[in-house]
């Protein structure tokens, strides 16, 4: 029977065999990738007796069709209810009074962890030489920072009375045509990340984490942020995590914690990504350096994500790339993201063998040359095949 997701007083996640978990299938590729997914995911968790009932909730322009609203209400609500869903891309509305649809469901349910592991998968096509040697999971602060929207137009009084107060009280001259940010970055915002990605890195045996920032420049907020993330590893898990100040690079057993600049480190990810492992970094830096990574293991189109609150335990797993208008209806494309964004979800759930089939399936496929058209202009004699037959051809090898 059926059955929620719920949070225990320890704070973990109960997950039924049959739980319920929400989708949304997404705008323009939505359609084909969604069933894709789907199917692969069934099929998976199946051999282990377990069912996953889905329950569709709407958002974007299937919402707006059916409902006039881009985002109803009973979708967060559903969210909110069943802890654990899923979702396809979404399109941004012009005038729909949403900066974005993604972003309003991250700030409405506080998921303050973006999650982006970022890996290689056998077969592949990369564009560096040893795309093997990139296994980190970025977590990305997901509330504050320059995406906090707050922002003031070049011109407009408003900017002009900012400008004028901060002439007036701190002596800051700032060019009058200019527009103006602001750009926050609190200790609750930064502590929360950083205690997340420790707690990952402690139940997923993980070797370092690495607090990626711009403090160098940014000594209040992005400085702060480093800060911060120091003192949660020293004040919270000095049992099991040690700073490279305190041990000198040699942690034993412990993880190391260690910093990094945010320049410095888009080079040597390139360069030594053996060296990274989790990284733990601000909104912006996480932006560029998850699409960044997922490049080089040639993952863009197969690119995984979530956006978590571990204390509430709310999550929702997204596809990471968009709603591809040209391709939408044609199934065409490659469903890998939302299929791997699943493959996250079942481990989030602690359905870790269902998500290993569905990975070493995956591989597979690709080692046998059976790819969607986005790898196969890449690789040579490759068969390319539509996107249920791939995911046919993974559910065949599962
Ligand atoms: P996009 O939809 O990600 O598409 C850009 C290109 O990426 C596609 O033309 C295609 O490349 C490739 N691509 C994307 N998904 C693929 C897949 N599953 N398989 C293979 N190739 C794939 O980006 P966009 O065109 O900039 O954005 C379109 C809409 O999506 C916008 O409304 C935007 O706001 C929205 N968006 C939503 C999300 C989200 O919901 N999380 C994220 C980003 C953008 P080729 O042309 O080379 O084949």
């Amino acid at each position: 029977m059926a059955e929620k997701i719920v949070m225990n007083a320890g704070g973990a996640l109960e997950v039924p065999d049959d739980p319920i978990v929400p989708y949304i299938e997404g705008d323009g590729i939505g359609v084909d990738i969604w069933p894709a997914a789907q199917h692969v995911l069934d099929a998976a968790a199946a051999r282990y007796d377990k069912h996953v009932s889905w329950q569709e909730v709407l958002a974007g322009e299937k919402a707006f069709r059916e409902t006039g609203s881009w985002l109803p209400d009973e979708t967060i609500a559903a969210f909110r209810e069943y802890l654990i869903g899923i979702k396809g891309p979404l399109t941004t509305p012009v005038g729909g009074g949403f900066r974005s649809l993604n972003v309003a469901v991250r700030q409405i349910l506080d998921l303050y962890v973006c999650l982006r592991p970022v890996r290689w998968f056998a077969g592949v096509p990369s564009p560096v030489r040893h795309p093997e040697k990139v296994d980190m999971v970025i977590f990305r602060e997901n509330t504050e920072d320059v995406y906090a929207g707050f922002e003031l137009a070049a011109g407009t009084p408003e900017a002009k009375r900012l400008i004028d107060f901060l002439h007036d009280e701190h002596g800051w001259d700032i060019r009058a045509d200019s527009a103006i940010g602001i750009k926050p970055i609190s200790e609750t915002g930064s502590k929360r990340l950083v205690r997340a990605a420790i707690s990952y890195a402690v139940s997923h045996g993980r070797r370092s984490v690495t607090l990626v920032h711009k403090g160098n420049i940014q000594k209040f907020t992005e400085g702060g942020f480093r800060n911060w993330g120091y003192e949660v590893a020293r004040d919270e898990f000095a049992d099991v995590a040690v700073s490279w100040d305190e041990c000198g690079g040699d942690p034993g057993d412990k993880i190391l914690v260690k910093d990094a600049i945010a320049d410095i480190t888009l080079q040597q990810v390139l360069t030594r990504p053996d060296e990274f492992d989790v990284i733990a970094t601000m909104n912006l830096n996480g932006d560029y350096l998850s699409d960044a990574l997922a490049a080089q293991v040639g993952g863009i189109g197969i690119a995984p994500g979530a956006n978590i609150n571990y204390v509430t335990g709310h999550g929702v797993f997204e596809a990471t790339h968009g709603t591809a208008p040209k391709y939408a209806g044609q199934d065409k494309v490659n469903p890998g993201s939302l299929l791997l964004s699943g493959v996250l979800m079942f481990e989030h759930l602690g359905w870790a063998e269902p998500a290993a089939d569905i990975v070493r399936a995956l591989e597979a496929t690709i080692a046998d040359k059976i790819v969607t058209y986005d790898f196969a202009r890449l690789m040579d004699g490759a068969r390319e095949v539509r996107c249920s037959e791939f995911a046919d051809a993974i559910v065949e090898r599962l």
